[in-house]
């Protein structure tokens, strides 16, 4: 079929102001409205008049019409973008028809017709997928060094035999009859009140605007198989326990031409044999027998990179007493340097003595009640 002229749609001339067109478009408007004009084609007349309205009233579309014809806009716009950006409301507000705020010509459409043009279906069934979660346990020395790793994830994919339609490849996907291949169904009442609009999901097919003959044998009609992917993960070094790294596209297939949802991989650190952390600090408790606490002494401390650190523990160290190793706790993991490694001292007392350390024991208990009667 081809295409009428714009202008000739409109019946205005060329030249003609913006007004002119404008006007030009509520009278035909009214004129199509099925009320006034029940025929079977007055669903197209009204298509056809809006179209023209919306390309001549546009500034940009209209130069592109005046000099390259039905061409330039075909080939510029989708049938859908001629229409985008178009403001119909005041128009249709003159006319008596309350809609709301940032309505499309498909609602106004809808209200004159019962039902939407059918070329904003795509937009209305595209879907995105769902995130996943996947939770992972590492050892404090794998968050202390950052590690690089594979998780296995079960996930939906876009089934390969029919890309994604769930149609039996070489089989018809027709639009829905019921919803127009809206997906939904809008029930409009006249009550008391005014107009009553109820929209629920189209119950023949179920909201996908689309009916399929013979289903896909791999995915049965779903469009998406269920796979288990491999995933390089690369957990960064002084990550916290209960961190969620996000890895976007990875979660569940979209549907119809939809974004995938997103992967978000939650790390939880074991508890750690020797370190308990806090932030990037880490706190561990090193035992020393009581002479080391009173004359002081030198031990051993593992540090988190598995090296070993010599602490000094000076002479009359009480029971409790910590100390602080500079720069040896966690990396912190959105900044510079490390946290400390803090060293708490427990006094180990004896449990089973020899005769020979009863005795001396013994002298010095006698030494420091002597000193202490002094
Ligand atoms: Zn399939
Ligand atoms: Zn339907």
């Amino acid at each position: 079929m081809t295409k009428r002229d714009y202008y000739e749609i409109l019946g205005v001339p060329r030249n003609a102001t913006k007004e002119e067109i404008k006007r030009a478009y509520r009278r035909l408007a009214l004129k199509y409205h099925p009320d006034k004009n029940p025929g079977k084609d007055a669903e197209e007349k009204f298509k056809e008049i809006s179209e023209a309205y919306a390309v001549l009233y546009d500034d940009e579309k209209r130069a592109m019409y005046d000099r390259y014809g039905h061409a330039g806009i075909d080939q510029r716009y989708s049938y859908e973008d001629i229409f985008r950006g178009t403001d119909f409301s005041d128009i249709f507000r003159d006319l008596g028809f309350d809609f709301d705020f940032g309505f499309t010509f498909d609602d106004i459409f809808e209200r004159f017709f019962g039902h939407r043009t059918g070329f904003e279906r795509r937009t209305t069934v595209r879907r995105r997928g769902a995130d996943l979660r996947y939770d992972i346990e590492i050892s404090l020395e794998d968050a202390y060094r950052g590690i690089e790793t594979e998780i296995h994830v079960p996930r939906t994919e876009i089934c390969s035999l029919c890309h994604g339609s769930g149609a039996k490849p070489g089989t018809p996907i027709k639009t829905c009859p019921q919803c127009n291949g809206t997906g939904q169904i809008k029930k409009t009442q006249r009550t008391a009140f005014g107009i009553l609009t109820q929209i629920t999901t189209c119950p023949r097919c179920h909201g996908e605007g689309t009916i399929i003959e013979q289903h896909c044998p791999r995915c049965h009609g779903r469009g998406v198989v269920q796979k288990t992917r491999r995933i390089e993960l690369k957990i960064p070094k002084g990550v916290e326990d209960g961190s969620q790294l996000r890895l976007p596209g990875e979660g569940e297939a979209g549907i119809h031409g939809g974004e995938n949802g997103d992967l978000y991989v939650v790390v939880h650190i074991k508890k750690h044999p020797i370190y308990t952390r806090r932030g990037a600090d880490l706190y561990l408790v090193k035992e020393i027998t009581f002479p080391e606490a009173a004359l002081g002494t030198k031990v051993d401390i593992e540090t988190p990179d598995g090296g070993v650190e010599k602490l000094r523990i000076p002479a009359g160290t009480q029971n409790g007493d910590t100390f602080k190793i500079n720069n040896r706790g966690m990396p912190r993991l959105h900044g510079r340097g490390h946290g400390n490694l803090y060293v708490e001292i427990h006094i180990k007392t004896p449990e089973k003595l020899s005769r020979k350390a009863r005795k001396l024991l013994e002298e010095l208990l006698h030494e420091i009640d002597k000193k202490t009667q002094q």
